[in-house]
């Protein structure tokens, strides 16, 4: 599997382009910014995209999907819980202080927990974790887990925006990430990728570490 990081937008969201290397089926998880410079990519791998997946609603992880969609005709989905965030994406830059002439992407499909989905051969799990958002979650496949802005880099994503839960959040990330196994690679929504062992040990809120 060959994964691609691509910071983009407003605030260096990372857009994450995965290729099964065998069927050369694709998926782009979280476009931010313009989504040209992931199609090109896509077109030198000759590659076919086969879904847009969302960690989660928030506006800086989804602002190049309506032109996304519209150029490749792949649906865009987000867990339901999040579908009226993504629905609500000028009212999201508004509150934000930005101007807004974005649209959110149209007919936005919903998954929850039980949803696979496949590139080629690879499984892409998804793991239910909210806190930083209603409908927050986490893609799993092989070792590699793609965490949104659910845990970063010895960080945790925000809960004081509409809907976050500190709570949740920390059920989320002790409950199902720590019990993962410590050699999966974490590529969160900013900043740089991880391990869940290093997090283990070392994040700022939950590390082993860091809590005596
Ligand atoms: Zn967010
Ligand atoms: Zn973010």
């Amino acid at each position: 599997m060959l994964i691609k990081t691509f910071p983009m937008g407003l605030i260096g969201t990372n857009a994450y382009l995965l290729i099964d290397e065998e069927s050369k089926e694709a998926v782009v998880i979280d476009i931010g910014g313009d989504f040209q410079v992931i199609k090109d990519e896509i077109e030198k791998e000759n590659a076919k995209l086969k879904y847009i997946l969302n960690t989660h609603g928030h506006f800086d992880h989804i602002l190049g999907e309506k032109e996304a969609q519209e150029q490749t005709g792949v649906d865009v989905f987000v867990h339901e819980n999040d579908r009226y965030l993504v629905e609500n994406l000028p009212k999201q830059l508004e509150k934000f202080g930005f101007v807004s002439n974005a649209f959110p992407p149209q007919n936005i499909k919903t998954f929850t927990e039980n949803n696979t989905f496949w590139i080629g051969k690879n499984e892409i799990k998804v793991i239910y974790t909210p806190g930083h958002t209603p409908g927050s979650v986490c893609f799993l496949t092989g070792k590699n887990l793609f965490s949104g802005d659910t845990l970063f880099y010895t960080s945790v994503g925000r809960t004081d925006f509409e809907g976050g839960s500190f709570a949740q959040l920390s059920d989320s990330i002790t409950k199902k990430l720590f019990t993962l196994d410590d050699d999966i690679t974490v590529y969160p929504g900013h900043d740089s990728k991880t391990t869940i062992g290093y997090e283990k040990k070392y994040n700022c809120y939950f590390g082993s570490k860091n809590l005596d």
